[in-house]
């Protein structure tokens, strides 16, 4: 499983999102706390972030080295700012390649997109091709091959129902051995963003200079291990000031943190006034 992060709300460095807090992308790299498959992300990782002055669509740096080898990342990490940006650290999946194109985030006209799991890319492919003007994956990697089903969706989806609809579709698809799929997906636009939760973790945290949803908390609320957040038992749906949960989410134990969890099977929607959650399968 990749771990994966985007934020929304006042202008922050690359560096400040994904090098500076103490278990953010860059030590979820090596050492993930929470992921339910595989060990390190050292498949590659990517940042794409927005520069609305410049240019409508996001700008995008990916490596198929892991984050902790890329000194000239972490060096021009701290000079770049922006409101929207998106990142990810990989852990490739068996059989799938390690190269850049591979990597997340896969981008499209204004979208920026991460896929945390696994799915059945031979028949994501299928599905793919009998969509009409569907776009031709960037990779055989499975999550090109979703993130081209995304991209065919929001042609004709607003973004929210888009990726519902892709996860809905791609959760039906098993693998030979019977294996469901995996498909948390991480999908901005620049104006808001939009998560899944399908069989991996997620949390965010909101606050008045905006919203950062991530696989797992960059802080140190996680310190007194509380490893999984399935095992969170303290349910609170009376969210933080600009929380706004309509079915669920658990707190992380660790109240001070701001950090809350996003119940599995789950879409989060979130700009910078509201974050809502409901469910995927009611
Ligand atoms: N299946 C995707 C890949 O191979 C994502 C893997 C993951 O979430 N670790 O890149």
């Amino acid at each position: 499983m990749c771990r994966h992060l985007a934020w929304l709300g006042a202008p922050r460095t690359l560096a400040a999102l994904t090098v500076d807090p103490p278990f953010g992308l860059l030590r979820q790299s090596w050492a993930p706390r929470r992921m339910r498959h595989g060990t390190i992300n050292a498949d590659g990782f990517g940042v794409g972030w927005y520069a609305p002055d410049l240019r409508p669509e996001p700008a995008r740096y990916r490596r198929a080295v892991p984050m902790w080898t890329d000194a000239s990342y972490e060096s021009i990490a701290g000079t770049i700012s922006s409101s929207c940006v998106l990142a990810a650290v990989r852990s490739a999946t068996v059989g799938m390649p390690v190269e850049e194109t591979a990597t997340a985030p896969f981008t499209h006209g204004t979208l920026l997109m991460s896929h945390n799991g696994r799915v059945n890319a031979e028949a994501a492919m299928s599905e793919l091709l009998a969509r009409p003007g569907a776009p031709v994956p960037d990779s055989r990697c499975d999550s090109a091959i979703v993130a081209a089903l995304l991209w065919e969706s929001t042609s004709r989806l607003p973004l929210p129902k888009a990726v519902a609809d892709v996860v809905l579709t791609l959760s039906e698809l098993t693998e030979p051995d019977g294996t469901p799929a995996r498909l948390n997906l991480l999908v901005t636009d620049g104006t808001q963003i939009v998560a899944t939760t399908w069989r991996d973790t997620l949390s965010y945290r909101a606050g008045p200079d905006g919203v950062l949803v991530a696989s797992e908390p960059d802080d140190d609320s996680d310190s007194d291990d509380d490893s999984d957040s399935d095992d969170d038992s303290d349910s609170d749906s009376d969210d933080d000031d600009k929380g706004d949960s309509d079915d669920g989410g658990n707190r992380n134990n660790d109240d001070s943190s701001g950090w809350i969890d996003v119940p599995d099977l789950h879409l989060l929607v979130a700009d910078t006034r509201k974050v809502t959650l409901s469910s995927l399968i009611s």
